[in-house]
């Protein structure tokens, strides 16, 4: 039988916070190799979805399918997903290489490979020649390709990027979306990328999945958003570009 197009199938999961109602009813589907911007505005639900797909918290209610399998309750450390977090969660004290290396060197990968698999990842985030250099001595878009590397190093099938983008200035940061896109049509994999920048999830996107409240509002290509916005926060939005 074909492999599904689809990687990653959310049923209409439910999150609850005590009493508070964070995720209600979310329903998507995202298919292999695409980049997807997740949109919407602060607490509407983007992390919350981000945290359940990578096996940090669970959902109440509702499934979780990754290439078909149920994956609802399988412990983080065996889904085939990482993510890249808004303050890249780098350690400090450790140079590049190690900090590239981190995982493989837990999961006791051979030393050889680790140094053929951190190179080359080096060479595709274009921060070869950097192996030594602490993470305090980088600026931030070495930073975030760092971040980068060290998530897509052991080869996962789901990119997250959490706000990524966010704590860099807008010239380093448009600079950074094209690195991103490009570097997503290379390796193939899938990203899901989360901000509550509308431009940007316009300009580096193939399908945007709007959040509001919680709820799934809308989804579809940057072009049927933008003709079509359901959604108040991106019907603002355009409104103003206008
Ligand atoms: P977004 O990423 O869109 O900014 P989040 O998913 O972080 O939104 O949060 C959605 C809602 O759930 C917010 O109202 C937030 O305050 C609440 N929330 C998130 N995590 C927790 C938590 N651990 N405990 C209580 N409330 C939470």
């Amino acid at each position: 039988m074909a492999r599904s197009e689809t990687i990653l199938a959310l049923q209409h999961v439910y999150k609850y916070f005590d009493d508070f109602l964070a995720l209600d009813d979310v329903s998507f589907t995202l298919d292999q190799g695409k980049f997807y911007s997740f949109l919407g505005p602060s607490g509407s639900g983007k992390t919350t979805i981000l945290r359940i797909v990578s096996g940090l918290i669970l959902a109440d209610k509702g499934q979780v399918l990754f290439d078909g399998e149920d994956i609802t309750n399988l412990p983080a450390e065996k889904r085939k997903v990482n993510t890249v977090f808004q303050n890249y969660a780098l350690f400090p004290h450790l140079n590049v290489f190690d900090n590239v290396a981190f995982g493989l060197n837990l999961r006791k990968v051979p030393k050889s490979e680790i140094e053929d698999r951190v190179a080359d990842i080096l060479r595709v985030t274009r921060m070869s020649g950097f192996e030594n250099r602490m993470i305090s001595e980088l600026s931030g878009g070495q930073q975030q390709r760092i971040a980068i590397a060290r998530a897509i190093v052991n080869e996962p099938r789901l990119l997250l990027l959490d706000e990524s983008l966010s704590a860099l200035d807008q010239k380093l940061r448009q600079q950074m979306q094209y690195e991103l896109r490009s570097l997503q049509q290379r390796l193939g994999i899938t990203f899901l990328f989360v901000t509550h920048d509308q431009e940007e999830a316009l300009a580096v996107s193939d399908e945007i999945i709007v959040m509001n409240d919680g709820k799934l509002q809308q989804s579809g290509s940057p072009v049927d958003i933008y003709d079509e916005p359901i959604n108040h926060f991106v019907a603002d939005f355009i409104g103003e570009s206008n």
